[in-house]
């Protein structure tokens, strides 16, 4: 058995801390997970990789788990990158790729983020956890929390799309609603840990989801051979997707993995209805202030403050990338567009990413030659409240005018 894990480290001051027990914040921020990458290297390959199976395990010596125990897993990774010519003709890019992650468990890359923080309570011994939740992460929870036996708390906005308060119920959780925004649900759990002796899961608290996250970045740099795209769109809530894939493309840079020393770009995306990423990026700060009355029908996306504020900031800064906002009265009707185009099932969040594309070409910080890859965070099918419908209704079966169907 091995683990290839050296310690914890603090992702405000460098503190070093033991891997070896459970952890959470260090001055109430984020700690990285570090890795004896020299000793990876020795034992892994690109071409060793390939032969594996294709979930995100495969990557299994990057991951904090002892490589001799067994995961809480339901399939998840390997998402398929999807060349979108149609859409990214219209936008004006001649190679585009949208990496489709609504194909994953919960129909949403947030499977990957809670298969491994759930594999790690589950090592650790936890056996009750709890979760403030715009929707997504709440449903990954209740999945593996289900699959490893523990018992799950569940706290999320009244107004959480439907969809994720019932794949939650229906995976057995303790399902909340709450009066208030994710930060309000936050401090439910939070000051809830004394007593009701739950483990807190909520974004970046405890170190692996980060871990799990990593793999989208991982994947892609496979999936490229090794040579990253110019160009990554990423929705952005609490960043720990974003953050993932920026220490996933520095431990493959480091691991000598990386047929080019050229790194992507990185683009933030949030909704103006929820911008506090852009707006501490637009003013050179490295930390935000939580946004006054933030709403969005991206609810991923609904995020007013968040603990890694800073760790998404310095990525997107290190990477010469940008935070940039998306219209929100525009959201729906272009992930209408999306998905019409492609046939993949573009959520808002990804939806807010196509927006914020448009802007950067006008704006010519993308051009047309640009390696560009979106990601689909999750499926349109969780948003049923989006729902635009209004089909015209066959009343006699009998009798149909077909002189009307075509418009
Ligand atoms: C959670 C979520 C996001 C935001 O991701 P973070 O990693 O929290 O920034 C984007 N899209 C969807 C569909 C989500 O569920």
């Amino acid at each position: 058995m091995s683990c290839f894990v050296t310690h914890l480290e603090s992702a405000i001051d460098g503190t070093s801390l033991p891997a070896d027990t459970i952890q959470t914040l260090h001055k109430d921020r984020p700690l990285w997970v570090r890795y004896d990458l020299p000793a990876i290297a020795r034992v892994l390959s690109p071409e060793k990789l390939a032969s594996r199976e294709p979930t995100l395990w495969r990557y299994r010596e990057l991951l904090p788990l002892p490589t001799d125990e067994t995961p809480i897993s339901l399939g998840e990774g390997m998402s398929p990158l999807i060349p979108a010519s149609n859409l990214g003709q219209s936008l004006g890019l001649d190679q585009f790729w949208i990496k489709d992650e609504s194909q994953l468990p919960t129909g949403s890359f947030k499977s990957r983020g809670l298969a491994m923080a759930v594999t790690m309570a589950n090592h650790f011994g936890i056996k009750r956890v709890a979760i403030p939740t715009a929707g997504n992460a709440g449903g990954a929870m209740a999945a593996y929390a289900a699959r490893a036996g523990m018992e799950a708390y569940i706290f999320m906005p009244r107004d959480t799309p439907v969809i994720n308060q019932m794949e939650c119920v229906m995976a057995g959780a303790k399902v909340f609603l709450v009066e208030g925004l994710i930060t309000d649900c936050g401090k439910i759990v939070r000051q809830g840990i004394d007593e009701m002796k739950w483990f807190d899961f909520s974004t970046l608290k405890e170190p692996y989801r980060i871990e799990g996250k990593k793999t989208m970045g991982l994947e892609l740099a496979e999936q490229f051979n090794w040579q990253l795209p110019d160009v990554i769109v990423y929705p952005t809530g609490g960043g720990t997707g974003l953050i993932g894939m920026w220490k996933a493309f520095h431990e493959l840079r480091e691991l000598g993995w990386l047929t080019s020393d050229n790194m992507p770009k990185m683009v933030s995306v949030q909704s103006d209805g929820c911008a506090p990423i852009v707006k501490a990026f637009e003013a050179n700060e490295r930390f935000a202030t939580p946004w006054e009355g933030a709403h969005t029908c991206a609810s991923g996306l609904r995020v007013p403050a968040a603990v890694g504020d800073f760790m998404i900031l310095d990525a997107i800064r290190e990477s010469g990338g940008w935070a940039v906002s998306a219209a929100e009265e525009k959201i729906i009707s272009t992930m209408y567009r999306a998905t019409a185009m492609e046939g993949i099932s573009v959520c808002p969040e990804a939806a807010a990413c196509v927006l914020a594309i448009e802007k950067l070409i006008t704006n010519g910080q993308i051009t047309r030659t640009d390696r560009v890859v979106m990601f689909n965070t999750g499926t349109a099918n969780k948003y049923i409240e989006t729902a635009r419908l209004n089909l015209p209704v066959i009343h006699d079966p009998a009798s149909v005018d077909y002189s009307t169907l075509a418009p």
